[in-house]
């Protein structure tokens, strides 16, 4: 059974593949965060900078068999054919196995995943990996993948580079939300103005209204 968190169909609002049509398959749960208030400050302190920062809802869900997570994928389509199909969270590789990657693909979705880098991906056969890193040390296991993307000024594009360069094929820095965020759109433009291996990655959805 996996925890689910919502399952609902829009537009990709950030990183490569923004603007796409896909299915958002959201899990429950994070190991970065309770994502309870009352915890924000603590886990931000001791687990990861992005505690403070993290605007999604990942608490609570439905559980649901694979079989049940395949037809509410279908479900939220209304009629249209299935195609992209994000796995987020929350971080997603908590809950996300080869059974039900094995069972989107059977329904025709092609699965990419959001991650913050925490948990291995080997062996899902995953279509697309995004690896946003929230921690720089060695509980950043997955560095490699199709996307890597750094939230600014939260964390440090270079020091991701550093880490992780060789494995990842395409290179996003996205302006971190909140009060700041035209400043801190401002610094992530100037940034890859000045470091043109890096693109800019906006939050498309919130500017433009859609989920
Ligand atoms: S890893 Fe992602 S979902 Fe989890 S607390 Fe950090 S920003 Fe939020």
């Amino acid at each position: 059974m996996y925890l689910v968190k919502e399952i609902f169909y829009t537009l990709q609002g950030e990183g490569f593949h923004a603007g796409r049509p896909a299915v958002f398959l959201r899990f429950a749960g994070c190991n970065l965060w309770t994502g309870k208030e009352a915890d924000r400050a603590r886990d931000a302190a001791s687990r990861a900078p992005c505690a403070a920062f993290c605007d999604t809802d990942f608490v609570g869900g439905e559980k649901l068999a694979a079989d049940a997570v395949v037809a509410r994928c279908v479900e939220a389509l209304e009629g249209a054919k299935p195609g992209w199909l994000v796995a987020t969270g929350g971080e997603p590789l908590l809950q996300l196995d080869a059974p039900l990657v094995n069972a989107l693909h059977a329904a025709r979705f092609e699965v990419a995943v959001e991650t913050n880098g925490t948990v291995r991906t080997d062996g899902l056969g995953l279509d697309w990996v995004c690896v946003s890193p929230k921690i720089f040390d060695a509980r950043w296991v997955q560095r490699s993948g199709d996307e890597l993307k750094v939230v600014v000024p939260a964390y440090d594009p270079d020091q991701a580079l550093t880490l992780a360069a060789n494995g990842f094929a395409q290179f996003f820095v996205q302006p971190e939300d909140g009060p700041l965020r035209d400043q801190n759109t401002a610094r992530a433009a100037d940034y890859c103005a000045t470091h043109p291996q890096w693109r800019l990655s906006v939050q498309m959805h919130k500017l433009v209204g859609i989920r």
